[in-house]
């Protein structure tokens, strides 16, 4: 489960590179320029604000300062004499609001309503209209001399007045050269909050402030130019470096083709999509069979380009809906439409034909049906299902015609068998669970005890007494073999020399060797040694090697047969008949046992003249050959009588004897060979 877990995070890993858009960290590079424009307009922002703040600052600190000293100094008089004198733009309003007076240009007119101004003599006269059709006559006695009007006719100014009038109108209005000056009304609070004097004030922004904003201006562009330009930079190469990770994660150097990871991907999404629920699929394991040899034979680059060619024969086959990809070294993966595993198995024959066509190389196909789903699949494992099709690949032996298989539940039994054998392989030689049968062999001439062949069985505390059929395929796959082989020749060896040294006479008996033994070079000296080892005579222990191990390296086999032979080992051929190049391993091998298969025996066909023939002429051969002849699997008198009459050495066959354990087959050997003593 944690190894589920573990795959699937792996994955997930890899399926969030894939569907990361390379565009995606573009935009947000493009978003965080943006971003910082925009800080950068905000500083340039409040840096003109202060800029402009300390551009009235000066003006507003005179005015504030007048309106205070007005409010303080000469409290009684009325303010606006002051401001009016000052030339200022204001509106003064009690705590109701109303308008008290109100004087200066344009703004401050028009928002007042003035309806009269007339200057008589030394007495300005005015109307101010404050609302509700009410008018508020103003008059204001004119000093001429100081040129200050005044509330009332006193003309009484403060000499601190004055000089903080001058110095306010200086900052008020600034250098003609500046720029820029524009109006901005502020109000001050009068006569503890019982008036509020509103008053226009110019904000003059300086030659060498503007010229600061503009320099600020230039640099921020410049610097948001720059940035920006950076990051594009980086998003574009981050976007070809994506799609480079891309390119390498799901396409596969050697047949420049899709890869595993790129199969994984689209199978799950094809097979998550709601509507393509509603379909099944097969997932399909298409296996080069020996692709390692063809390297060998030819070479690596070679064996790269018939990959290629499969590949896009593959393509080829495929629709544009279903997909392919190479998933592994010998081996790619397909995801086909499939309606049922009749029409599966045929589409998978006419794919194997047509990639078989290309080199004369072998193929198997493997596939797991993912049938259609009511709604969209939500547990969807194509890893799990891939598997799946590997092993229904793997149960290929390649002994029969069958290249294509389709998983089903018998084959999970036999998978899970071979899982169960595989685990207790070790422990069954270890704790000797493997028991060596013997099946005699009768002269058929006398019906006397000539030898008998070592048969294995298992005795599993778990499974039962188990026939060899149950593992020995198993084994012969796993490699195991070659341990059981050892096995057998140590416990033969041992039983046969308990036996001696009881006092019996023996009869040869004869070990299977699997031809997997035969890439071991020194398997003939591993055999003498431990026969040595048992301290068994060589002469009673005889090799069988079943036919099909003639097939492989020839010339290694007839090295190992010759030095058995050297050794005092009788060698036989096991099964003869059964393959189709026997005779040529006659012709080869100085073998000094023939075992005619069973299969003659058995069937219909077994008793006809035809069959009679074949195996008299094949008895006659090997004496030709100097080879002793045994039939197998012999059930019937009548078939002993014939053997006999053909001169057949030994019968090895149910009609004279069933395998039987050590002990019965010692009290049979007993028996016998007392009658003959
Ligand atoms: P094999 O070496 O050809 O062994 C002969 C098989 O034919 C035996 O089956 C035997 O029980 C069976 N047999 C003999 N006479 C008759 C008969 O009259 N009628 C019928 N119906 N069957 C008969 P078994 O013991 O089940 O072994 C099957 C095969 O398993 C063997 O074929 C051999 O290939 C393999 N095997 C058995 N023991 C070993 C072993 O120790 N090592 C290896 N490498 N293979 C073994
Ligand atoms: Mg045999
Ligand atoms: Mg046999």
């Amino acid at each position: 489960m944690a190894t589920d877990k573990n795959r699937r995070r792996k994955r997930k890993k890899y399926f969030n590179l894939r569907k990361g858009n390379a565009w995606v960290s573009t935009f947000l590079f493009l978003g965080l320029s943006m971003l910082s424009v925009a800080f950068s307009l905000l500083f340039l922002l409040v840096f003109s604000l202060i800029v402009i703040d300390s551009g009235i600052r000066n003006e507003y600190e005179a005015k504030s300062l007048l309106a205070e000293l007005y409010d303080e100094g000469v409290s009684g008089e009325e303010p606006y004499l002051v401001f009016d004198k000052a030339g200022m733009d204001y509106i003064i309003k009690d705590s109701d609001g109303s308008i008290l007076h109100a004087a200066g240009g344009n703004t401050c007119r028009e928002d007042m309503g003035f309806t009269s101004l007339e200057l008589s003599g030394n007495i300005l006269s005015m109307h101010i209209n404050v609302g509700n059709g009410s008018e508020v006559p103003i008059q204001l006695y004119s000093d001429t001399e100081n040129d200050l009007f005044y509330a009332d006719d006193e003309g009484e100014l403060t000499v601190d007045f004055l000089r903080l009038e001058n110095k306010m109108i200086r900052s008020m209005f600034g250098k003609q050269s500046d720029p820029l000056r524009f109006p901005v009304w502020e109000e001050i609070k009068l006569h503890g909050g019982e008036q509020t004097l509103l008053f226009k004030t110019v904000i003059t922004l300086k030659n060498s402030s503007l010229a600061m904003i503009a320099i600020l201006l230039a640099v921020m562009v410049l610097l948001i130019v720059l940035i920006f330009i950076a990051m594009l930079i980086h998003a574009v190469n981050s976007a070809i470096n994506r799609n480079r990770i891309h390119q390498l994660l799901f396409t596969d150097i050697h047949i420049k083709g899709h890869n595993w990871m790129w199969f994984l991907f689209n199978a799950e999404q094809m097979l998550q999509k709601r509507l393509n629920a509603k379909k099944s699929y097969a997932l399909v394991d298409v296996q080069f069979v020996g692709y390692r040899r063809f390297c060998v034979c030819h070479s690596v680059d070679d064996g790269e380009a018939r990959l290629q060619e499969i590949y896009k024969c593959l393509t080829r086959l495929v629709s544009k809906k279903e997909i392919c990809a190479h998933s592994a070294e010998d081996s790619f993966s397909l995801l086909l439409d499939c309606d049922n595993a009749d029409n599966l198995r045929k589409r998978l024959n006419y794919i194997l034909f047509e990639l078989e066509h290309i080199g004369n190389n072998t193929f198997h196909a493997g596939a797991y049906i993912i049938p259609a789903a009511e709604k969209r699949r939500l547990d969807v494992d194509v890893e799990r299902d891939y598997n799946c099709a590997c092993a229904a690949c793997a149960s290929l032996d390649g002994s029969d015609e069958t290249r294509a298989a389709v998983y089903d539940d018998k084959l999970v039994e036999e998978q899970r068998w071979v899982d169960i054998v595989e685990n207790a392989q070790q422990k069954a030689v270890d704790n000797e669970e493997f028991l060596v049968y013997y099946q005699p062999k009768y002269d058929p001439q006398t019906s006397v005890l000539r030898g008998a062949e070592a048969l294995i069985r298992w005795q599993s505390p778990e499974y039962g007494f188990l026939p060899p059929y149950k593992f020995i395929p198993i084994f012969e796959k796993n490699g195991f073999i070659t341990s059981i082989d050892h096995y057998m020749i140590t416990h033969a060896a041992r039983d046969q020399k308990r036996w001696l040294d009881e006092g019996r006479r023996c009869v040869p008996i004869s070990v299977n060797v699997s031809r997997a033994h035969f890439i071991e070079s020194d398997l003939a000296e591993q055999i003498r040694d431990m026969v040595d080892k048992e301290g068994t005579p060589r002469e009673l222990i005889e090799i069988e090697l079943t036919e099909s191990a003639f097939f492989d390296d020839k010339k290694a086999m007839l090295e190992t047969i010759s030095r058995l032979k050297s050794y005092g080992f009788a060698v036989s051929m096991d099964d003869f008949g059964s393959g189709y190049s026997s005779l040529n391993s006659l012709k080869d091998m100085p073998l000094d046992v023939l075992k005619l298969d069973a299969e003659f025996f058995r069937g219909e066909a077994a008793d006809t003249k035809r069959a009679e023939i074949v195996v008299s002429e094949a008895i006659k051969l090997a004496k030709s050959l100097h080879m002793r002849t045994v039939a197998e699997g012999v059930e019937a008198r009548n078939q002993v009588d014939f053997l006999a009459s053909q001169g057949c050495d030994m019968i090895q066959g149910y009609y004279f004897a069933k395998p039987m354990p050590a002990e019965e087959f010692l009290q049979r050997m007993i028996a016998v060979t007392s009658e003959v003593a």
